[in-house]
């Protein structure tokens, strides 16, 4: 694909204003925002729920036992996590890894919006019950939110990409018979990986 410098100006833009961002309470508990990561012309992104420990000190997402998890779905699944974009719901950690609130949603989610936008994406694959909820919502989908073990590797249209709702990689860290069914549930991406 041909390299397209405005894109990266308009991501610096998000990463500048999300750096600056007091526009819910975490920001006064996080160490460090969690922005995304990834190829800027991905055609998947990965959008999970937020930031959990490892995260929130490094600033860069599914980077402890969750990513481990996620970095072998994906390569199992026989794509590089480079190709892809990652990010999350919430920016910013929340206490303790709580849920998050649906205040934080509202007031974090134009930025994933605003991500989206410039990325253009084939695919959004979203990881867990929050991200799913969430986006098949906004994507004029709310009449398929179901839990995830209900529609997890279901391939939805919506406007010009695809939504594929995937269990939560964490899922596996507590039960690790989950990971056979998270493994044939990420082979649906590869399909949409070139
Ligand atoms: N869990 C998430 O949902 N996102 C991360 O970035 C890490 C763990
Ligand atoms: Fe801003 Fe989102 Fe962080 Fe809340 S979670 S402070 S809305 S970047």
């Amino acid at each position: 694909m041909v390299y397209n410098p405005k894109i990266k100006l308009d991501l610096k833009k998000i990463k500048d204003e999300i750096l600056n961002c007091k526009k819910c309470p975490l920001y006064k508990t996080r160490t460090y925002p969690v922005i995304g990561q990834g190829n800027h012309q991905a055609k998947i992104i990965l959008v999970g729920e937020a930031p959990g420990a490892s995260e929130d000190k490094t600033g860069r997402p599914f980077c402890g036992p969750s990513g481990k998890i996620l970095d072998d779905l994906l390569k199992s699944a026989g794509i590089k996590r480079e190709d892809v974009y990652i990010t999350n719901i919430l920016k910013c950690r929340p206490p303790a890894n709580r849920n998050p609130l649906k205040d934080e949603i509202e007031a974090c989610t134009p930025y994933l919006e605003k991500q989206i936008k410039i990325i253009k994406p084939k695919v959004i694959c979203t990881l867990g019950n929050f991200a799913t909820g969430y986006i098949l919502d906004r994507f004029g989908l709310a009449d398929k939110v179901q839990g995830i073990s209900k529609i997890h590797g279901k391939i939805f249209t919506a406007r010009n990409f695809k939504i594929i709702p995937l269990y939560h990689p964490a899922v596996a860290a507590y039960n690790y018979n989950m990971m056979e069914v998270l493994k044939k549930d990420f082979e649906v991406l590869s399909e949409f990986s070139y």
